[in-house]
Order: structure tokens, then sequence, then C-alpha cells
């Protein structure tokens, strides 16, 4: 919620749930879900991804600053809160874009190159710096 208006309720709950570490139910409840799948609009990467969001379930440490396409880690067992970001839309043009340093550029949010080249005058020197050692 970013806007304020007048609200008509006066009363706002912000319900967040404080789970601790309790017990997960363990549910046998296969669903059967519809694979989706993320492409990267610039190197068309394409990869099955399990979430998308700012919240990935695999962990409840981080909490992501963008949403982001993510899967639970392949290489790290199973419930260790472990995830790899695929990638992310692009701040400026929205488009689907993977992590990998040829493809975007991350500060303060994932832009693709194309945009981060455009925008590069609006980042700190110092970002800028960076940027043009990955894009130049
Ligand atoms: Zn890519
Ligand atoms: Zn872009």
């Amino acid at each position: 919620m970013t806007s304020l208006e007048n609200d008509q309720t006066p009363q706002k709950e912000e319900t967040d749930k404080l789970v601790e570490n309790s017990t997960e139910p363990e549910e046998n409840t296969e669903v059967v879900e519809e694979k989706k799948y993320f492409t990267c609009s610039s190197c068309n990467l394409r990869e099955e991804y399990e979430y998308f969001g700012q919240e990935p379930p695999y962990t409840k440490r981080y909490k992501l600053n963008e949403d982001c396409y993510v899967i639970e880690d392949p290489f790290q067992p199973p419930r260790q809160g472990e995830f790899i970001i695929l990638g992310a839309h692009c701040q400026d043009c929205n488009k689907p874009i993977c992590r990998d340093s040829i493809c975007s550029f991350y500060y303060d949010g994932t832009y693709c190159i194309s945009c981060a080249r455009c925008k590069k005058f609006s980042f700190p020197s110092v970002i800028q710096e960076k940027l043009n050692k990955v894009v130049l």
C-alpha cells in the first residue's frame, strides 16, 4: 500500500503472520502444477522457475527487494533455505532479464543492459564505473 487516500476503513491491521520456527505440517498433497518458464529477453535463456515474487518460500530469512524468478538451489539439500535467482524484470522496460552480467545490471534493482546504458548517467559515478567495466 503506497497511496494514502482518505481511507474509509478506519483500522488497517497489518496482518503479518509471524511464523516462527514452528513445526511445518508435512502434507502429502501432490499439487500438479503447470511448469512455469522464465525466458530472458536478452540471451533467450529459458529455465523452469518455481517462484516469482519477493519472498521465496524456501527461506524466511530474506526478502528480495524486487520480484524475482527463483528456484530452490539444486546443488543444496532441500529445505536449507538456499535458492537461486534466475532473473527479474527490468526496472525500466519491464522485460524479463536473467542475472547474467551480459544481460543485466543491478543497481537498486535489475536493469537490462540497454536500459542500464541509457540510464547510466543517472547512476552515481561509482556505479557508472562499475557499469563501464561490465558493458563496454
Ligand atoms: Zn540473459
Ligand atoms: Zn530494460
